[in-house]
């Protein structure tokens, strides 16, 4: 008989940083009392930590499968979820059936209304956990069980340049350019000096064939969107992120149809059904589905549906101990119209000392883990950094 589920377990870790997230405290920012801070250029709040919440699922004959999802802000939301809900509607369910399980736990809360959020994040860190053990009970690399593998690496775009000034943050890529990189995304949150200045000094100071980006952090209106992409054309983005509030729909599609550079969308939707209306109206040509909100089940589904659109998909990746990246990192490889994924290097290369894995950033590309399942799992150390659930 094949292993059941037999416990679901939650975590929440919490790793300190010397520089926070995108970078020192920008002019007027402050530490709250509870160790957050609230980035003045888009109102997004941090922790001044990396924090992340964990699911371990163990089946009967003792194999594990590890998750993770967000544990960003309010991470005992997450685990009371998991621990209330989620885990004891899954023990006893077979681990080789992952989507259905991902669909029968969406099931549960529509009538509740919980379409997103943090009901949603918690189901993609169980949905992660049940495919790491799905694998991992069969034996096979978790790109194997997605539909086939196409590469074991994928191309990596440098994301943040943090730096006091914007010679430090040109520095910062010219250091990663020296490495093998030549895609690089800076954060309009914290371009202190300009959203047009910056791309110009770094097109100046990286060469014509350096791929630029930027995060416009939903700071905009659709009209001032084109307005200041139109200035940044003779700098030759490679694509723009996330210029309007997610809110606007509409905007967001007069911004794609209005510029001649492809728009980049999505890391904050967690669902098909999310995705759906925006791709209807081709607001975006590129998708950035973050895997630590949507599960592998929801990715590949969003992913396949960015397909028949003719969308890329530049999967996007933040704050996590690794968990989901590699997970991430195995959709990506499956996919057809992936030409790269995001590096979030300040978070990704500190926290490799904290898991056990083969995975890799190294000369422009991420490398992907070795083993059954994910390839990843936490290492002794990191439960240094476990945190009560208070
Ligand atoms: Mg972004």
């Amino acid at each position: 008989m094949f292993a059941k589920i037999k416990t679901v377990e939650s975590f929440i870790v919490s790793i300190p940083r010397d520089t926070p997230y995108l970078g020192a405290l920008g002019p007027g920012e402050r530490v709250t009392e509870r160790g957050y801070l609230i980035r003045q250029g888009n109102g997004t709040i941090y922790p001044t930590t990396d924090r992340s919440v964990l699911i371990k699922i163990t089946a009967d004959d003792g194999t594990v499968g590890w998750g993770e999802t967000y544990g960003i802000v309010a991470p005992t939301a997450v685990t009371s979820i998991i621990d209330d809900v989620l885990g004891p509607v899954i023990v006893g369910r077979d681990p080789r059936d992952p989507m259905v399980i991902q669909e029968d736990l969406y099931d549960l809360m529509r009538v509740r209304g919980c379409f997103g959020g943090f009901y949603v994040d918690a189901i993609a860190g169980v949905d992660i956990a049940v495919w790491d053990l799905y694998g991992k009970l069969l034996g096979q690399p978790l790109v194997k069980l997605l539909g086939g593998q196409r590469r074991a690496t994928i191309p990596a775009y440098v994301s943040g340049l943090p730096g006091a000034t914007l010679e430090d943050r040109l520095a910062v890529a010219r250091g990663f350019q020296a490495r093998g990189f030549d895609a690089f995304k800076y954060a309009a949150v914290v371009s202190f000096d300009g959203i047009v200045q910056e791309m110009r000094v770094l097109r100046e100071g990286l060469g014509p064939d350096a791929r630029l980006m930027v995060d416009l952090h939903w700071k905009f209106t659709a009209q001032e969107a084109i307005q200041l992409i139109e200035q940044l054309m003779p700098y030759r983005p490679y694509f723009v992120e996330a210029p309007c509030q997610p809110e606007d729909m509409e905007g967001q599609a007069h911004v794609g149809a209005n510029i001649k550079v492809p728009l980049a969308l999505g890391e904050e939707w967690r669902t098909v059904y999310e995705y759906r209306p925006r791709m209807e109206r081709r607001a975006m040509s590129i998708v950035q589905p973050e895997i630590g909100h949507t599960g592998v089940s929801q990715f590949m589904q969003i992913a396949r549906m960015a397909n028949a659109f003719h969308m890329k998909v530049i999967p996007h990746a933040s704050i996590g101990i690794g968990i989901f990246q590699a997970a991430s990192l195995h959709a990506a490889a499956a996919l057809p119209n992936c030409p790269m994924h995001e590096y979030q290097h300040s978070v990704f290369d500190r926290n490799l000392q904290y898991v056990q894995t083969s995975m890799r950033c190294a000369a422009g590309a991420f490398t992907l883990p070795e083993g059954p399942g994910l390839g990843i799992e936490p290492a002794d150390s990191l439960w240094q950094f476990l945190c009560p659930k208070t």
